[in-house]
């Protein structure tokens, strides 16, 4: 998986950040999280591809959502075909549809909007899923989670082969599928002989705006990244509180109490323009992975647990 940061600031643009906007690529699929305004320009920018088939919105603040009109227009001049989905919190159907018809024109390939409740799955994508789950926002708001099954355990070809004596062929694969196998001489083979232990798949997950929340620690266990709310360094805590939103420190504390991997700060406030390091600092004191906080265009791939690359 890779993961691009088409948007990173809080609230309003800066010169060097763009609103909200996530980019997943997996295995050739496209998915964005967030489309503040300007994300198609970012997509282009940083030549992220343009084929996006689901769209995951957090919230319906203007600097999550305004890109949407933008990007639905030019994939209609596009003249695109293929059908998009757009993941909304429930009740706001109604909004996202408004924003897609502002101009007086229905896009001419077909929008699915999908209103989602924490713990549901937004997308059932066969060996992955992306799940809802609560945030704390001044908005009916959710995060997502893209998790995936567990892969099936390494395949030991060697000891088949060589010490069981099983010539290569159809076996392998009963035996790779979980199914025992008997061989000429009568000798039944387990698949667990060959057959490694399941190997973790991937989660990655992006908070949207939230206040530190024990739905976020639920929904981050064990995850390979975290991208969080990061408004605020600790000077303006209280303010956090207020507005709904997070420090780099609280991000970074619930990134532990997770036990993510890593942890992306982002939706920086524009008072930190020219210091984000400052927020950067303060998670990595109290973060026991690897934190980091994103400009605009950075990427991360996400390999696998067991450190194995993949798309
Ligand atoms: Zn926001
Ligand atoms: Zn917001």
């Amino acid at each position: 998986m890779h993961v691009t940061f088409l948007g990173t600031s809080g609230a309003v643009p800066t010169t060097m950040r763009n609103p909200s906007a996530v980019m997943v690529r997996r295995e050739g699929e496209r998915f964005l999280f967030d489309a503040g305004e300007g994300t198609q320009r970012q997509m282009m920018r940083f030549s992220t591809g343009f084929a996006v088939s689901h769209v995951f919105v957090s919230h319906l603040h203007g600097d999550h959502v305004l890109g949407l009109p933008g990007l639905i227009q030019t994939w209609d001049f596009n003249d695109r075909e293929e059908p998009v989905a757009i993941h909304t919190p429930a009740g706001t159907r109604r909004r996202i549809r408004d924003l897609i018809t502002v101009t007086g024109n229905e896009p001419s390939f077909p929008v699915r909007v999908n209103e989602v409740s924490p713990g549901d799955v937004a997308l059932d994508g066969g060996e992955f899923e992306v799940r809802a789950f609560e945030t704390d926002h001044r908005a009916t708001s959710v995060g997502y989670a893209i998790v995936e099954d567990d892969r099936k355990g390494r395949f030991d070809r060697e000891k088949a082969e060589e010490e069981l004596g099983i010539e290569p062929g159809p076996e392998y694969s009963k035996l790779h599928n979980g199914e025992s196998v008997e061989l000429d001489d009568g000798t039944v083979v387990q698949p667990e002989q060959v057959v490694g232990p399941p190997r973790p798949g991937r989660r990655v997950v992006y908070t949207g705006d939230t206040c530190p929340t024990e739905g976020v620690v639920e929904a981050a266990v064990d995850a390979d990244l975290l991208i969080h709310d990061a408004t605020f360094a600790e000077d303006r805590r209280e303010r956090a509180g207020q507005t709904g939103h997070s420090t780099a420190k609280q991000a970074a504390e619930i990134a532990n109490r997770a036990g993510a991997k890593r942890l992306a700060l982002t939706h920086v406030s524009t008072r930190y323009a020219g210091q984000s390091g400052r927020l950067e600092d303060e998670a990595r004191e109290v973060f026991d992975g690897e934190a980091v906080l994103p400009d605009d265009g950075d990427e991360l791939d996400v390999p696998f647990p067991d450190g194995e690359d993949g798309d």
